[in-house]
């Protein structure tokens, strides 16, 4: 987040390039470029912005803001300028923000030409009158929107796709956070055997996802399960949105997980407000995306300002954030559904051996209780993750107990697709 922090982002050009150039040194990603004027659903990928330099000098030639000491001093996609003029004009391109004097607010022009700056309000008053000489080096020209994707691929076509927004600048919760912790639950994950796949999508915001989209509509029915990242490192409890299908296998393994952990947590409904689970979740694709968050956006003042820096987001917020996505992800992984094939009553169990398997192996914990509920509820309907959730007995001993019993041919998986 560190080595990220610096470099000014936004929906296309070089900043996230060079940012994916480094999340690469920790996962394979696949670095995707789209051409301007590319058609994906109502939208047009816009022109590339790139970003040289960006000041304002007063009429003894002092520069008074300066894009090298924050990149958030220019309004993000902000076209060129370099020109001297008067103060009322220079004031019609500022931006500040009046409940947060001392902070640089983060605004952005991606759909309308325009140009401008923005500064701390309390600097913004003291602006004498007189000549001031402003220069944008900007170039806004047909060039490419970039995105990364990172396909683990597990046993099974059935995947889960986790989403992070990459076209903030010198933003870290909002959202270096949600890529910091994409990147390393990646790392993590792609040690593990899977049995499913997962994809990782590193896209600029909104048009990003709508691209992605637009180029993936095969995948679609493979996709099971997904989840947005976003604002994971300040110290607010976790906030989970979920589907607009609701009540999906994430939202009831997201919801499963927070419980267990006992962390503070609560869970909204979805609303067609907030982060790219707007696309994914819009009528005509309506994937079971869901979206995990600590404070969400607009609920925390430092959100959108130059105060969303380092210091605001903490170690241990995000250590706990990535144990949970470490967890989620685990879950889907492991969850399935069986059929039991002796559903006529119970199957006798000792003529089996089943008896002397219960307690066998010290620390198993594979008993009676838990094979009774794999049994009763493996109708093809219910998920391990139910019968655990229901019974209160940990998925770990649940999922045991099926492969138990999967072993003695009671049980038979039922397979995607
Ligand atoms: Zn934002």
């Amino acid at each position: 987040m560190t080595e990220l922090y610096p470099i000014c982002r936004s929906i296309t050009g070089n900043g996230v390039r060079d940012s994916l150039k480094i999340l690469q040194r920790y996962i394979p990603i696949k670095i995707h470029e789209v051409p301007t004027g590319t058609k994906a659903f109502d939208w047009t990928v816009p022109k590339e912005w790139n970003i040289k330099d960006g000041w304002i000098k007063d009429a003894s030639g002092k520069k008074i803001i300066d894009f090298k000491s924050s990149n958030l001093h220019v309004l993000n996609y902000s076209a060129p300028i370099k020109n001297k003029i008067g103060l009322e004009e220079l004031k019609e391109h500022i931006f500040t923000d009046l409940d947060h004097p001392d902070w640089i607010p983060y605004r952005t022009s991606y759909y309308q030409e325009t140009w401008g700056f923005c500064m701390a309000h309390h600097q913004f008053i003291e602006l004498s009158p007189g000549q001031y000489e402003v220069n944008i080096d900007t170039t806004l020209k047909n060039g490419h929107l970039t995105y990364g994707e990172y396909f683990i691929k597990g046993e099974s076509d059935e995947e889960m796709i986790i989403s992070c927004h990459i076209c903030h600048p010198s933003l870290c919760n909002d959202n270096l956070s949600g890529i910091t912790l994409a990147t390393f639950l990646a790392r993590q994950m792609r040690q593990r055997k899977l049995k499913k796949s997962f994809r990782f999508l590193f896209i600029p915001g909104t048009i990003g996802s709508i691209v992605w989209l637009s180029r993936n509509e095969h995948l679609f029915s493979n996709i099971k399960q997904g989840l947005v990242l976003a604002n994971l490192g300040d110290n607010g409890p976790i906030v989970y949105k979920k589907s607009r299908i609701g009540n999906s296998e994430l939202d009831k393994t997201v919801e499963f997980v927070l419980k267990n952990r006992q962390v503070d947590y609560s869970i909204r409904d979805f609303m067609p407000y907030g982060y790219d689970e707007r696309q994914y979740c819009s009528p005509g694709i309506n994937l079971p995306v869901g979206r995990i968050t600590r404070t969400p956006h607009n609920e925390y003042p430092e959100y959108h300002t130059s105060a969303d820096n380092l210091d605001f987001v903490d170690d241990s917020s995000l250590a706990v954030s990535l144990e949970i996505l470490l967890e989620i992800t685990e879950l889907v992984d492991g969850n399935r559904k069986y059929m039991n094939l002796q559903p006529k009553c119970e199957p006798q169990l000792g003529r089996r051996g089943l008896y002397e398997a219960l307690g066998g192996k010290s620390g198993d914990k594979i008993n009676q209780l838990a094979m009774l509920w794999v049994l009763n509820y493996s109708d093809g309907e219910h998920s391990l993750l139910d019968i655990s959730n229901r019974s209160n007995i940990e998925f770990k001993i649940i999922s045991d107990t099926a492969d138990l019993l999967r072993a003695h041919g009671l049980l038979e998986e039922v397979v995607y697709r």
